[in-house]
């Protein structure tokens, strides 16, 4: 049905019996799609009737698309109001390291092999077509590719007003070179269509007066892209770290993501990791992989710091979970007995109760183990052990030795 076009006989008749009490299926345009309606019109080289036609949406979509009512960051109007710029994830702002990554990998995907004075296409973009770039819209508020060029070249954070666009003085729609856009009005870029059209050059041209770079050149910042991002996420987690009592107080976590322990969580590289870990893998320069699973990393905060909560790398140190639970002893902070993760479905009092029923009936009288072990859900051995004071001693009651 689909193949045989909107004005055929057949489908017209389906589409009548299919939606007879219905509104015609809604459908939303691809900023892509929406650009090139845009484009189209500008140069009327179609009306509107029969963009809506080709793109089989209605009259008042294309309508409310041309008089910027929709699609309006595509068209410099209120352009990032959709998402506040420089806000970053969880109320951080964005850091200047994360948005240098940002800017370094646009300009990556920008192709200027050519030289200075070439054009220089967007990576992806088809001949005649933008590049729409989605990280464009968390830098300048725009996703059309030659739009963050032209904003980040200049060092500006938002993509120009409404009633501006910008020309491409080289007609060629993917060319991301800033010597080549110019800032100008949509009766501008018409006329320049029109002046094109007229002499029957609609492709890509030489530019004779490039557009001068700004005093210390255009800002097109470059690099190792690894070592950028390992900068920025850096960045982002001393951000989510509070530093503020001093190099030798404890710093403690004030990101999203607790522990149940109390420490600070962040996924790092896609891992889900507690904050003191990153602090010592950042501070001493090191991969995830080079601390194992086996290495802890213990607090050894000064008397009265925020143990558990704490991620200044002057007070960690890596050690075996046997350090670990020495650390605990010392500190006091050992989870012993109903305050142990497993004690804590037996309460002392429960453990108390036990042994004083057994002790003090008795022998001939006295439950089997393996009664006792079903009727708590645990093995012979815990209930043994409960019962010669071997383990949870501290619950008190009579203990002896089992015969
Ligand atoms: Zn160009
Ligand atoms: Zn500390």
């Amino acid at each position: 049905m689909a193949s045989e076009g909107p004005h055929s006989r057949l489908s017209n008749v389906v589409s009548i019996f299919l939606y007879s009490n219905r509104m015609p299926p809604r459908r939303s345009l691809s900023d892509s799609d929406a650009l090139y309606i845009l484009e189209t019109i500008g140069s009327g080289e179609m009306t509107q009737k029969e963009l809506a036609t080709q793109f089989k949406i209605s009259l008042p979509t294309v309508n409310a698309l041309v008089t910027g009512r929709t699609y309006k960051h595509l068209r410099g109007r209120e352009r990032g109001d959709r998402q506040p710029l420089g806000e970053g994830r969880y109320g951080f702002p964005v850091t200047p390291e994360r948005r240098r990554e940002r800017e370094a990998s646009f300009w990556a995907r920008v192709d200027m092999s050519g030289g200075p004075a070439a054009c220089w296409p967007f990576e992806g973009a088809k001949p005649g077509k933008y590049g729409l770039v989605q990280l464009g819209a968390y830098l300048v508020g725009s996703t059309a590719a030659f739009v963050v060029a032209y904003c980040l070249a200049r060092g500006l954070v938002k993509a120009p007003a409404s009633g501006h666009v910008i020309r491409h003085l080289c007609n060629n729609k993917p060319c991301c070179n800033p010597a080549h856009l110019l800032l100008g009005t949509h009766q501008e870029n018409a006329l320049d269509r029109l002046a094109a059209q007229r002499d029957g050059s609609t492709g890509p041209r030489l530019v004779d007066e490039p557009v001068p770079p700004p005093q210390g050149g255009w800002i097109i910042p470059s690099g190792d892209m690894e070592e950028l991002e390992r900068r920025a996420r850096a960045s982002e987690f001393w951000q989510r770290v509070d530093r503020s009592g001093g190099e030798d107080s404890c710093w403690p976590w004030i990101g999203r993501g607790k522990h149940k322990f109390g420490y600070g969580q962040m996924k790092w590289m896609g891992i889900p990791m507690t904050s003191h870990r990153i602090a010592y893998i950042l501070s001493n320069d090191l991969a995830p992989e080079d601390v194992s699973r086996n290495i802890h990393i213990r607090h050894r905060c000064p008397p009265g710091g925020s143990p558990n909560n704490c991620n200044n790398p002057k007070h960690l140190l890596p050690g075996t979970a046997a350090d670990n639970r020495a650390d605990c002893k010392e500190d006091g902070n050992m989870p012993m007995g109903e305050k142990h993760h497993k004690g804590r479905n037996f309460q002392d009092a429960l453990i108390r109760e036990i042994r004083e029923h057994y002790w003090t009936a008795p022998a001939e009288v006295r439950p089997t183990l393996t009664a006792l072990a079903c009727r708590h859900g645990v093995s012979i051995s815990t209930i043994s052990s409960w019962l010669t004071g071997k383990t949870r001693l501290a619950a008190g009651g009579p203990t002896s030795r089992l015969r």
